[in-house]
């Protein structure tokens, strides 16, 4: 059997290995040992590290290889049995440490590689965070840009400075070439151009409103690029070889207006916009950013709001412009009326004293030169100045009382009388007169109807000598009947107007008076003029007769004053007509008591034989025998 040859042959120690050996075994000795000092520092320093205990483990890996190579310095050599144990021992130590160490390395190594993957991730959210730093940064940028712009914006209120500044602001935020503003046209129909920073001269052109560009740049809430050729875009001139700048149009929304009437605002019965064009210089390679581009929709939007706040001061300072003018001209007015009132009351004075004092002198004069001996001529032109004097007396006590009437300040003088001897008073009064031109008188006085009332006697009187005077004024011939009694409120219910609505009490009681007569009668035309002040009938036969077309609007009056109501029926012209009124009038409720009264309050003398009543009595002048005002003249 061959002998195997792989055993190497004893080698001899050689001196040279021997020394590079040694040498080596030494630096890597001191490697060793370098290294757990660089650990211990490291450890000291990272105090974030998270596997401290597995740098100590493996620093006592590489002490443990150190102190091997270090020991095995002394193995080059013949050597003790206690450096061979010792040698051992280290050798064995380091065994187990690094092969407790490589395990461990197995097992952190996930966690390490984990650690990484964190890191990653942190670095990418680091990224994401620093982005949106930055969005935040130009977010504040803009807001500060546009709270700039607001405030210089909004610090006019007034239309054109406001949108002046804005872009002139807008333009120097911007480093804007151009800043236009189109403005709807009254019509509606047309943008204008209104404003514009630098090339004013373009400023009235006009863009149709139906424009595609236009309607796009409506639709849309945001700034919209629009192509450089575009009408909105003229404002600049043309620029020959230059390369002209990006343009961008946002629509600023106007307020709806329509309850306002702003002169020179276009009319917003729909929701109107204008058109704001924004453009970068020319030759620049510049082009809009999303942020900028923000900035415009914003600023567009606080443009409209101060327009609207704009417009409405416009108005509010028109209306109180209006108000004082208004107030100008009512205090003008207020000052003609006080300035009518004293002319009235002056008239009044006047009329009240001083013409009716001689009035009075001049019929009672001529009522007494009556009596005396005169040729028929003389008697014929006193009996004239009688009637004309008479006619200008009740002429001057009806404008009186109407005026009186007119200003409120006349109130009727409630007292308790006797109803029945009133009618038969105005009828004695009247007879003699009707007698004259033969018309005969005739009185009806209801069973029902109370003999003592309570309301003003006087003015009761006096619508009846108005209404009978006026039947014996119109009537040649035939009859005139006075028929009286107490009205049931349902027979009232369908008076003529509507405004009358009687209402009744316990104390009070309807009078119904119709006054009919033969006469000429009236048109029905004319019926509803009669209680027209000065107007009387446009019948000419009616003119022959005296009057002034003031005794039916005085008598209305006092009807109306009564809470009653008056007016007149006819056939037709030469067919009679009939005067009805109605008044409420109380109840007495102690007619004896009131007797005495009425008995002292009389004043007058009736001496019904003649045909005018006459009563001697003492004026202010003393001596002037004076006439009861209800004198007639026929
Ligand atoms: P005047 O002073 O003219 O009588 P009135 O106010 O009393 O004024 O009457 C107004 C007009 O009404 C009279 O002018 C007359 O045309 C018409 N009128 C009033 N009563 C009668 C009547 N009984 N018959 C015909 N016309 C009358």
């Amino acid at each position: 059997m061959e002998l195997c040859d792989c055993i190497e042959p004893q080698w001899p120690a050689d001196g040279l290995l021997m020394k590079y050996q040694y040498i080596s075994d030494f630096f890597i000795a001191l490697a060793y040992f370098s290294i757990p000092l660089e650990l211990i520092y490291f450890v000291k320093k990272s105090a974030v590290f998270p596997y401290r205990w597995v740098l100590v483990q493996f620093g006592a890996f590489i002490v443990l290889c150190g102190a091997t190579h270090l020991i095995n310095l002394w193995t080059f050599t013949v050597h003790s049995r206690t450096v061979a144990v010792v040698m051992t021992i280290a050798k064995v130590l380091t065994a187990v440490v690094s092969c407790a160490t490589a395990l461990m390395l197995v097992h952190i190594i996930p966690d390490l590689l984990s650690v990484k993957t964190r890191e990653l991730f942190l670095k990418n959210k680091a990224a994401e965070l620093d982005r949106e730093m930055g969005l935040i940064r130009t977010q504040e940028e803009t807001g500060r840009h546009v709270r700039m712009l607001t405030h210089e914006i909004r610090s006019t209120l007034d239309r054109d400075t406001i949108l002046k500044t804005t872009l002139v602001e807008l333009g120097r935020t911007l480093a804007l070439e151009e800043c236009a503003l189109w403005m709807p046209s009254r019509t509606g129909l047309d943008l204008q151009l209104s404003h514009a920073l630098r090339y004013q001269n373009t400023i009235g052109s006009i863009v149709h409103i139906q424009h595609p560009v236009v309607s796009q740049i409506f639709n849309s809430s945001r700034a919209v690029k629009v192509s450089q050729n575009c009408p909105l875009a003229r404002v600049r001139p043309l620029m020959g070889r230059y390369m002209p700048g990006e343009v961008v149009a946002v629509r600023v929304p106007l307020l709806h207006l329509s309850n306002f009437q702003i002169n020179d605002w276009p009319d917003f019965s729909m929701r109107r916009y204008a058109l704001m064009v924004l453009m970068l210089p020319s030759d620049s390679a510049r082009q809009w950013h999303v942020h900028e581009l923000e900035l415009v929709e914003v600023v567009a939007d606080q443009v409209a709001v101060a327009l609207s706040h704009a417009a409405i001061l416009e108005e509010s300072m028109r209306a109180r412009d209006q108000l004082m003018e208004q107030n100008v001209a009512l205090d003008l007015a207020r000052r003609e009326a006080e300035m009518a009132i004293r002319a009235r009351n002056d008239f009044l004075a006047v009329m009240n004293h001083e013409m009716r004092t001689p009035m009075h002198a001049i019929v009672a004069l001529s009522s007494l030169l009556l009596e005396t001996e005169l040729t028929p001529e003389q008697r014929l032109m006193v009996e004239t100045i009688l009637k004309s004097s008479n006619l200008l007396a009740t002429l001057i006590n009806d404008v009186l009382d109407l005026s009186r009437l007119e200003d409120g300040s006349l109130e009727l003088e409630i007292a308790t009388f006797n109803l029945h001897s009133v009618f038969r008073e105005v009828v004695n009064l009247i007879r003699p007169i009707a007698s004259v031109k033969k018309l005969s008188v005739s009185l009806s006085l209801a069973s029902d109807l109370p003999e003592y009332a309570v309301g003003d006697e006087k003015r009761l009187m006096q619508i009846l000598l108005n209404v009978i005077g006026n039947s014996v004024k119109f009537s040649k011939e035939g009859s005139i009947s006075v028929s009286t009694g107490v009205a049931k409120v349902e027979s009232l219910k369908d008076a003529r107007s509507p405004d009358f609505n009687p209402v009744l009490s316990d104390h009070d009681f309807y009078l119904q008076v119709q006054v009919k007569d033969s006469g000429m009668g009236i048109s029905p035309q004319d019926i509803p003029h009669i209680f027209t002040k000065f107007l009387q009938s446009r019948n000419s036969a009616n003119r022959v007769s005296a009057g002034t077309g003031l005794g039916l609007a005085i008598c209305k009056r006092f009807v109306t004053l009564m809470g009653g109501q008056i007016w007149l029926e006819s056939e037709g012209l030469g067919k009679g007509s009939t005067a009805i009124f109605i008044v409420k009038l109380g109840i007495s409720q102690n007619s004896n008591e009131c007797l005495s009264q009425i008995v002292s309050r009389t004043p007058l003398n009736f001496r019904p034989d003649k045909a005018r009543l006459q009563v001697l009595g003492a004026d202010d002048n003393d001596v002037v025998p004076t006439k009861p005002w209800y004198e007639l003249s026929v």
